[in-house]
């Protein structure tokens, strides 16, 4: 047995996730741990709720990070919405509409999904034409950035379509929140979750989920009680939301909860839209780097998330060979394709703190050399 300290090597992370996480995070997440009750730590988890609806440019009350990794948002979004025999449409073009349409039918949902060639954004008229097809729905849920292809939906549009049918509308941003606008409140969306290891360059662990007031009115309505303990927001809001009354519902990861609190206000510090800009920019520059390489994007120009970039592997090249390669001699992480795309892709990921022009530059590089 060895028992010495793990050191973990120098990488830059450039795929689909986690992302470089910036020291000021990770000194906020070395500091002192206090209790999860303490009146200084419940000050706060009111600035992360707070700085968490700036983000999401949202006024819900509801709005708070759960303890776990971004699929136990999205898990407790359905299992909080639904219940046996509601209908809902998922919008699946990849891996994680797959899965939310997966977790719609484990709720006990009536689910008809509109699919899409992976690769591409989801049509909104197929929506409208399955809202018609299928009739009045409780819920329309779609990924908004899908990670698993690099696919930008517009989130507005769909949103649109399912209130003009009368449903509500759940998105995931776990990709798209602090790498392309998201604006829950403009754009009418009743409940959202996403992660932290992507643009908000936070260590994996956290899932920030927001709930319109229409969303919680539908839960306070629920004839049965969520299936799940853990993931019971009626319960959670008691710790999140209860005022002096706050008491113990699961003891909230205290170091982890400083690192989100920095890594937003480093966000609001530069400002949303300067890093949207930021991540278009040097998704532009990475596009533009490839294509004068003569390696091709597999998502079209209008359609692609500027923080995760699928592309082609060449005719003939070692798919996984060239990551190896970019990992041990560059300290590169990139991504490989999944499902239908698994070997067909990579996936270069250009988010929060890894998303600078010298990372760009240093991708490019060393991504010619592997390929020489
Ligand atoms: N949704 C999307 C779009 C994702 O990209 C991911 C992870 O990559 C998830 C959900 C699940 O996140 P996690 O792996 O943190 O549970």
């Amino acid at each position: 047995m060895t028992l010495t300290s793990f050191q973990p090597p120098k990488r830059l992370l450039m795929g689909p996730g986690p992302s470089d996480v910036h020291d000021r995070v990770l000194a906020a997440m070395g500091r002192t741990t206090i209790g999860h009750l303490d009146p200084e730590f419940i000050r706060l988890m009111d600035q992360i709720k707070a700085h968490l609806r700036a983000v999401f440019f949202t006024d819900n009350d509801l709005t708070m990070p759960i303890s776990g990794p971004a699929t136990a948002g999205q898990e407790a979004t359905i299992v909080n919405l639904l219940e046996p025999g509601d209908k809902v449409v998922v919008c699946v073009n990849g891996v994680f509409g797959g899965r939310l349409a997966e977790m719609a039918r484990r709720a006990g949902a009536e689910v008809t999904t509109v699919d899409q060639d992976w690769g591409r954004a989801v049509d909104p008229e197929a929506l409208r034409a399955e809202l018609k097809r299928v009739g009045p729905v409780k819920l329309v849920a779609f990924v908004h950035a899908e990670t698993s292809t690099g696919a930008l939906s517009d989130g507005e549009t769909l949103a649109k379509i399912a209130h003009e049918a009368g449903a509500m509308v759940l998105m995931d941003t776990v990709t798209s929140l602090a790498g392309v606008p998201v604006r829950i409140d403009d754009w009418g969306i009743d409940a959202c979750y996403s992660g932290t290891q992507k643009c908000l360059s936070c260590p994996p662990g956290l899932s920030p989920v927001t709930f319109s007031k229409r969303a919680q009115d539908v839960m306070n309505e629920r004839q049965a009680p969520v299936q799940s303990w853990f993931l019971d927001l009626s319960l959670l809001t008691g710790y999140w939301s209860g005022g002096a009354q706050r008491a113990y519902h699961h003891t909230a990861p205290v170091n982890a909860l400083y690192g989100l609190h920095e890594s937003l206000v480093m966000i609001l510090e530069e400002g949303l839209e300067s890093v949207w800009a930021r991540h278009r920019r040097c998704h532009e520059g990475l596009v533009a780097g490839l294509e004068a390489m003569g390696l091709t994007m597999a998502v079209p120009a209008a359609e692609r998330v500027p923080e995760l970039n699928a592309v082609r592997v060449p005719e003939g090249v070692d798919e996984a060979g060239v990551r190896r390669r970019l990992l041990e001699d560059h300290g590169i992480e990139i991504g490989a394709g999944l499902g239908p795309l698994a070997g067909k892709i990579w996936r270069i990921g250009l988010m929060g703190q890894s998303s600078r022009p010298e990372n760009v530059a240093r991708c490019l590089a060393a991504l010619e050399t592997v390929l020489q």
